[in-house]
């Protein structure tokens, strides 16, 4: 990925050579380039600033040093939307999630406006959107004194989630807004401290009872903390799950397509079969599995299935083979996801011992996502190429 930023106080950056980031460049996963803005500006003050049309207080940044650099810097991408996105920070934007930091680590590049003073002038977004993906990005409801900050706190949330970058790919993991709900509580050494001991379920060894335990506590803290969240992630009377019929195979066919096909773009060694599926096979894949549906608003919105099938570990047991868990792109990163998970769990026939389902092997988030609802991986276990199977024990 190559990052630029556009600043009027290029020190103000430098801390994006220290720690994480700075490893990363010197591993060549990041390249790094901070811009004085004043270098676009050839007046003999080098001004960036103008007051504003209109009349109102403060000053304006000027268009000309913005449109000479992303000349210069050759930002502009063909067709405007591929691999570059212009960010430019202001309370005015949208505001900078978990979902948006993900949205931006599969770009190449990307070009950081940073503001001062009262702001940019409109036209620069308006020219930057000619040339790139542009995306107004807001740290929150308060007012900095430059973007300079945001810009600092996007490129960590976003870098962090590179590939290969953090030196524990399981540090990813189980992180608070991944499912949409807040962490759960975490605990290390010594199981004693000060009379306060540790939860005696994290010492259990069970991950079953472990990953129950840590689902509750996150809804707890979210109902506490942050219940707009628990509204969104958790509501599945907002998507009632119901059994799929043959009339709903046409509309399958479509949101199985438009689920696989951002992975597939993302990873061409990975050889989707649901990507293949005629109307056909989906209605025929009724029979075999049981497979279920949300509707929003008359729309098929997303899908699950499940089956029971041998044990892949060779045992005797039966275990509860979990595929197809699908939610349209517009509705991702919202806990539909995990509402069709644990309901598929949930239908699981008594015989299952165990969950099982594959994913893509380099499908970081995926993995992610099943991690945190309890799923480990199992590399000792045969899966198809590009994919990893994750198993979790059935709760009795
Ligand atoms: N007059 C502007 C307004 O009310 O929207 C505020 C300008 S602020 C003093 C100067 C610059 O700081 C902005 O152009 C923006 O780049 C940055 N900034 C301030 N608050 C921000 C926030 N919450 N998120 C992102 N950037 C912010």
């Amino acid at each position: 990925m190559r990052l630029d930023y556009l600043t009027i106080f290029p020190d103000y950056l430098s801390p994006l050579r220290l720690s994480l980031p700075g490893k990363a460049i010197e591993r060549g996963l990041l390249e790094l380039y901070v811009h004085d803005l004043r270098q676009w500006a050839h007046d003999r003050h080098r001004t960036v600033d103008d007051t504003p049309y209109g009349g109102g207080a403060g000053m304006v940044m000027k268009p000309e040093p913005f449109g000479e650099a992303f000349a210069a810097l050759e930002v502009a991408t063909s067709p405007v939307a591929a691999g570059t996105t212009i960010v430019f920070t202001t309370p005015s934007g949208e505001p900078f999630t978990q979902r948006l930091a993900a949205d931006l680590a599969t770009r190449e590049r990307l070009v950081f406006a940073c503001g001062r003073y009262e702001g940019i002038d409109q036209r620069v977004i308006d020219h930057a959107r000619t040339l790139a993906e542009v995306r107004e990005i807001s740290l929150g409801d308060y007012v900095l004194n430059g973007g300079e900050v945001a810009a600092l706190a996007v490129t960590e949330a976003v870098v962090r989630l590179l590939p290969g970058f953090m030196g524990n790919a399981e540090s990813l993991v189980e992180e608070s807004h991944e499912d949409g709900l807040l962490e759960y509580p975490v605990y290390t050494k010594p199981a004693s401290w000060q009379g306060y001991d540790v939860p005696p379920v994290l010492l259990s060894g069970d991950h079953g009872r472990i990953a129950a335990w840590r689902r509750q506590q996150a809804v707890e803290r979210t109902a506490l903390r942050r219940p707009d969240l628990l509204h969104a992630s958790h509501a599945s009377t907002e998507w009632p799950v119901t059994r799929a019929t043959p009339g709903d195979a046409g509309e399958l066919l479509t949101l199985t397509r438009a689920c696989w096909v951002q992975e597939a773009l993302a990873n061409d060694t990975l050889d989707i079969p649901a990507l293949h599926e005629t109307l056909e096979q989906i209605t025929t894949s009724l029979e075999a599995w049981d497979t279920y549906v949300v509707r929003s608003a008359g729309r098929l919105v997303g899908s699950v299935r499940g089956r029971l099938a041998p044990a892949a570990d060779g045992s005797e047991e039966t275990w509860w083979d979990i595929g197809r868990v699908c939610v349209a792109p517009d509705l991702q990163g919202r806990g539909l996801g995990r509402v069709l998970l644990d309901h598929i769990e949930a239908v699981a026939p008594a015989g299952a011992a165990a969950y099982a389902l594959f994913t893509g092997a380099h499908s970081q988030a995926n993995q992610r996502f099943y991690k945190r609802a309890g799923f480990r991986l199992r590399a000792d276990l045969p899966a198809p190429p590009g994919a990893v199977m994750l198993t979790k024990p059935r709760r009795r």
